[in-house]
């Protein structure tokens, strides 16, 4: 047989991020030769990003852990599984009995989303714990979207995407699709869709303190001054309002409190918000009318206006914008996608909760069950009843990826026990007493539960492994599974009922758990929309003849039967957003005189195509070249300050100090300052070969652990006050670039 004979060709949906692109993966032995687009992916349709081949270098990357590893004082040992698994739910267990439930916290890290092992058996295990001492990566990213979603539509997962293959219009406001490829929006080939709606006589409309490379491609950019952007779209939703664009259409019988809406944003007029913004307030007028008068139109806000101070009320004037005008739920408006696997209706659907108990130390509340994270750090420190002194981490990294991530070091430092489920020795499971890292994703099957649920086309995809599980490893599912079985075991949780309902319980836990994912998956795609009651009849095997997909259709109007709000209605105000919208009517004016004085810059983060938040800078094909990390500053802000451009400067917020080189550039608005994030990886301790020169520092060692969103407790990672200044020539570095 020739060497060219033994390849094969494998389909797979890429899970490294949300728009989960179709993959033609090639293999021969246990190699991969080539990653590809799949043309035949309805979805994605050929489109792959550079992070792809990253699927590759993670499977093969030598530092990536293949066994249970166990700290023994500085130096980490091999264990058998049985014994690293024995050990941890003996130590979990035992806290948990001395200290209570609430002292074992438990962080899922956002590439837990991607991976349906974790997915479907993590809640398992989480629930063996019965902690409400739960975070995970959504209140350092997009906490408001859901609770706003909560509020208005029922489900915390409820959340419309523009409809962008019949959009005629498109407001985005602190999102960069070319360098995410959409978020909260499975959008793959935003660039090609983006140029469909341009050819149809369409616009995009961006937002954004930089001109990024969404801005590149927009029809009009508009610098905005980092935090005022809820100014800028409660000015638009009150000029449609108040010259009586509004045209909500079938809208007005869904939404309770239309005219109750109008009356409470009546202060919020463009003329103040262009004090605060930067953008004049006609020009917020005319894009407000635009927008207003669009056939189909969608407003879409991403991270740049969740992590801020004012994070929810953003949202919720993105939402109340597409309803006055009729575009929610509507072709070419903003649309619920309607998944195979169906998280909102299935079994076991999650509408939320909000403030149902609140963190021990700040009262901050939680949602659907997790706390902000921002309040892990402190909830560790602080000595007294419900102190968390045990630590579990999924697929984590909150060192580099919450706000203060020197105060959590020292908290980690500081804990009784911790245990990591990860397949890198990172910045933050160098903490741990056991890492239990999972096979890699190429030797586990796939299919997303999550972004299908924000995608702009219905499709499901499921992909087999690639390789064979390798001897001795576990998938993730299968560490949940065995850890959750040895915890109830030992913490016995039905003790106190009656014996049957006890053994029946323990029974189904027990037989859920053993459950293989893509079982769970027959089960729901065999009862959900596509499934046994519908034309497509829809189960795995039929999935499984189809290794490109298969499509499902366009998104199709929804409401309100896929409302889940008591009364089936919508309604725009509540006493929460009603409070923030007083608040804010005050914080107004401060925010004008902050505006308007002093030399204070606000700090922004930023990412790029090749960058995957702080877990993938091992791939040495993404990292390479030249260094990305650096400051982006404008030319005019360097020359106030003596600065050249290339020089080393220190940054300095309220929490801490990182020196970076400075890069002098047009692209970013005047007194805003950005930094990459997931960066930093020059701590002690960290198995990850990333060149030094690629190391960075971390945004998060400025980002303040108390500034938060108010509502949901979602950081504000963006419009942290900050100074620049040369690096002193006493700490040893050039205080003038090398070149000068
Ligand atoms: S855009 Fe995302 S899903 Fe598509 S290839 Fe790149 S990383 Fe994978």
């Amino acid at each position: 047989m020739s060497e060219q004979a033994q390849e094969t060709v494998h389909f797979r949906a890429c899970n490294l991020c949300e728009a989960i692109c179709g993959l033609q993966i090639r293999t021969r032995g246990d190699k991969v030769v080539s990653v590809k687009g799949d043309p035949d992916d309805p979805l994605s349709r050929g489109h792959i990003c550079p992070k792809a081949v990253a699927l590759q270098d993670l499977h093969e990357d030598p530092d990536r852990l293949r066994r249970p590893q166990k700290r023994v004082g500085e130096r980490w040992v091999e264990v058998d599984w049985n014994t690293a698994l024995d050990e941890v739910a003996d130590r979990l267990a035992g806290i948990h009995r001395a200290h209570g439930a609430n002292s074992v916290a438990a962080y899922l890290g956002n590439p837990s989303v991607h991976n349906w092992g974790i997915m479907t058996h993590s809640s398992a295990f989480l629930g063996a714990l019965k902690t409400r001492s739960r975070y995970s990566a959504t209140s350092v990213d997009q906490l408001p979207h859901q609770l706003v979603a909560y509020w208005l539509y029922g489900h915390q997962l409820l959340l419309p995407v523009p409809d962008i293959d019949r959009s005629r219009y498109i407001l985005m406001v602190g999102a960069n699709p070319m360098a995410s490829n959409g978020s909260l929006w499975t959008v793959p080939d935003f660039r090609k869709r983006l140029k469909a709606l341009q050819g149809r006589g369409g616009k995009l409309v961006l937002v954004d303190p930089r001109r990024t490379e969404t801005a590149e491609v927009a029809d009009e950019h508009h610098f905005i001054r980092p935090g005022a952007d809820a100014a800028v779209l409660l000015a638009m939703l009150q000029t449609i309002l108040g010259e009586g664009l509004a045209r909500p259409g079938r809208l007005r019988d869904l939404v309770v409190d239309l005219d109750a809406v109008g009356a409470r944003i009546r202060p919020f007029t463009p003329e103040r918000a262009e004090a605060v913004s930067g953008i004049a307030a006609a020009e917020i007028r005319r894009v407000a009318r635009e927008f207003a008068a669009a056939d189909a139109a969608a407003a879409y806000g991403r991270m740049g206006v969740s992590t801020q101070a004012f994070g929810t009320l953003c949202q919720w004037a993105l939402a109340m914008l597409n309803i006055v005008t009729g575009n929610l739920d509507r072709e070419g408006g903003v649309m619920f996608p309607l998944p195979a696997m169906d998280l909102i209706k299935g079994a076991g659907s999650k509408p939320g909760h909000y403030a149902a108990w609140t963190s021990r130390v700040r009262g901050l509340p939680e949602f659907g069950g997790e706390l902000p994270v921002a309040a892990l750090a402190e909830e560790i420190l602080t000595p007294g009843e419900g102190q968390v002194r045990a630590l579990v981490t999924i697929a984590g990294n909150p060192v580099l990826s919450t706000p203060n991530g020197r105060q959590l070091e020292q908290a980690l430092a500081s804990l009784d026990f911790m245990v990591a489920v990860d397949c890198y020795r990172n910045e933050t499971t160098r903490f741990a007493d056991y890492i239990l890292p999972p096979t890699s994703a190429l030797e586990h099957d796939h299919y997303d539960i999550v972004f299908h649920h924000f995608a702009v086309r219905n499709t499901a995809r499921y992909s087999p492994a690639v390789f064979d599980k390798p001897r001795g490893a576990l998938h993730d599912w299968e560490i949940f599974d065995q850890l959750g079985r040895r915890l109830r075991a030992r913490l016995q949780p039905h003790a106190r009922q009656p014996m049957v309902r006890r053994l029946g319980a323990r029974l189904r836990d027990e037989l859920m758990s053993r459950l293989p994912p893509h079982r769970m998956l027959d089960h729901s795609l065999r009862s959900g929309p596509y499934g046994k009651r519908s034309a497509h009849k829809l189960t795995l095997s039929r999935l499984r003849q189809a290794p490109s997909g298969i499509d499902l259709g366009a998104l199709q109007p929804a409401l309100p039967g896929r409302l889940f709000t008591r009364d089936k209605q919508i309604h725009g105000l509540n006493e929460a957003i009603t409070g923030e919208l007083t608040r804010y009517d005050g914080v107004l004016a401060e925010q004008q005189a902050q505006a308007s004085s002093g030399d204070a810059l606000w700090l922004i983060g930023r990412r790029h195509v090749r960058s995957n938040n702080s877990w993938m800078h091992n791939a040495r094909r993404l990292v390479k070249g030249k260094p990305r990390q650096q400051l982006f500053m404008h030319p005019d802000d360097l020359a106030a300050r003596g600065l050249a451009d290339g020089q080393r400067v220190r940054v300095s917020s309220r929490v801490g100090s990182v020196d970076v080189e400075v890069q002098a550039t047009e692209d970013i608005m005047r007194r805003v300052v950005s930094l990459p994030h997931g960066w930093g990886h020059h701590r002690p301790g960290v198995q990850q070969r990333v060149a030094a020169a690629q190391a960075g520092e971390s945004v998060n060692d400025l980002t303040d652990d108390r500034a938060l969103d108010a509502l949901s407790g979602n950081a504000a990672l963006n419009g942290i006050a900050v100074t620049v200044e040369p690096v002193p020539a006493a700490d040893g570095e050039a205080d003038v670039p090398a070149a000068a």
